[in-house]
């Protein structure tokens, strides 16, 4: 029995790091041209055409996570889409496909390369969409060949996607987007990368040249709370390394991710009736707004930083006179720098109790997530993988530090080195979100070639 840390010895050995970053060579019909064509048809329009099938129907399903639910998955109407997929990857000859207790959808793309050992590689896409906004009923509209006017919200007119206020959109003039109708988020975020995934199966069913071992295909549930990824998922994943398609411009790659820590704060007042309150009340709601104050929102916040800075977002405040509650988020590419906010947040929860010795107020803060450039930069084969598919594929890469995270934040630091690669989606979590057809084909393409190089180089 060849045990993972051998495998990969073995794998690492044939390897040299000159012939993964780049000198790896595989040239199969992985890109559009105009000779590649199906009955007639042209293959791009026959993928894009499923693309827009797969992806509007994934939207119209609702997904939307639950971050106060105990329950696994936080909501039920997510196993909708996960049956859906177990169905649609049986569909496309993924005999093993199965939902497990947990919520998550596994499956196998079966390798062609016998003679020797190549890595299992898997991609992952999460069916949850986000709390932050209506999601129920979402009505997907495709605007095919779009004419690069203002897009005027059929169900809100209020909410216009102007190409003036979105950048990325300006270039789009022609292809075919896709938005919600103006009441509810669009859920790119992530079906489109689900779609991706669906496509490239098919993409590789149809190209069996191309070289690669096994892939895995993971469907996670509640990636939006921060529970997509599980210590169960990470045993029965069987891969080496894995992609998240979780990304928003075409050309982004993301190796970097915030680390994350969570703080609950709960203030103890002293509660009494106002009737004879004279000096004995103890408002717990006002030693909770006094810590919210002093907090420097000027500098550490969300609204005030930006790139690598970090901050503290005061998530959430819950409670009454007598006792309260404060949830807050503290994000920063650096551990020095997360341990710094706690050690702010500790020592204004102490000013704040001083003013009030009656009160008790406490602090926890717990780990969510880190960085997964501290173990990238171990081993950086999966991002030069990605990053030669990329350029291959006429993109620059647009190394990313993502000021938030991924399940592949979470699956790096628990030993799957996953970098994170664009589906494409824009506005994500409310109604101004819009994806492009065209840049979900580019992700998907990508993804090709990245299995193709991964066979090559082995
Ligand atoms: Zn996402």
């Amino acid at each position: 029995m060849v045990t993972m840390k051998t495998y990969l010895a073995t794998f690492c050995k044939r390897l040299t790091p000159g012939r993964a970053a780049g000198g790896v060579r595989f040239d199969g019909p992985l890109s559009p041209n105009p000779t590649d064509t199906h009955q007639g048809e042209p293959m791009s329009d026959i993928r894009i055409k499923k693309l827009e099938e797969r992806f509007v129907r994934y939207c119209t399903v609702d997904t939307q996570s639950d971050a106060s639910s105990t329950a696994t998955p936080s909501t039920a109407c997510q196993l909708e889409l996960s049956r859906m997929m177990v169905e649609e990857l049986q569909a496309v000859g993924i005999d093993d496909a199965y939902l497990t207790d947990y919520g998550v959808v596994f499956g196998t793309v079966k390798g062609n390369i016998t003679d020797r050992m190549v890595p299992t590689i898997a991609f992952v896409a999460h069916v949850d969409t986000a709390p932050s906004f209506h999601a129920e009923g979402v009505k997907p509209i495709v605007h095919h060949a779009w004419n690069g006017r203002a897009m005027v919200l059929p169900d809100d007119p209020a909410v216009v996607i102007d190409p003036d206020e979105n950048p990325h959109l300006r270039d789009k003039k022609g292809e075919d987007i896709v938005t919600a109708s103006g009441t509810t988020l669009l859920g790119a975020d992530d079906k489109a990368g689900i779609a991706i995934i669906m496509g490239l199966i098919d993409h590789l069913n149809a190209h069996p040249e191309i070289p690669r071992g096994d892939i895995r295909i993971c469907f996670t549930p509640d990636e939006e709370i921060g529970k997509g990824v599980s210590d169960a998922l990470m045993a029965d994943i069987h891969a080496d390394f894995a992609y998240t398609l979780d990304g928003e411009n075409p050309g982004d790659l993301v190796a970097e991710t915030f680390s994350a820590d969570k703080a609950e704060i709960t203030i103890k007042g002293v509660s009494i009736h106002t009737c004879c309150a004279k000096d004995r009340l103890v408002n717990a709601l006002y030693l909770a707004s006094k810590i919210i104050e002093v907090l420097p929102k000027h500098r550490l916040s969300p609204e005030s930083t930006e790139g690598r800075q970090g901050f503290i977002f005061v998530e959430g405040i819950s409670g009454n006179a007598a006792e309260a509650t404060l949830r807050l988020n503290l994000r920063d590419f650096e551990l020095d720098g997360l341990k710094a906010q706690a050690t702010l947040l500790q020592e204004t929860c102490a000013l704040v109790a001083k003013t009030e010795p009656r009160a008790r107020i406490t602090c926890t803060v717990r780990p969510e997530y880190r960085n997964m450039r501290y173990w990238l930069e171990d081993d950086m084969r999966p991002v030069e993988m990605a990053k030669k598919a990329y350029i291959d594929e006429g993109f620059i890469p647009h190394m990313l530090a993502f000021r938030g995270g991924t399940d592949g934040s979470i699956m790096t630091e628990k030993g799957i080195p996953t970098p994170n690669i664009f589906c494409g989606m824009q506005n994500p979590h409310g109604p101004m979100e819009w994806v492009s057809l065209q840049d979900m084909e580019k992700a998907l393409l990508i993804c090709a070639r990245v299995v193709g190089y991964w066979g090559a180089a082995a």
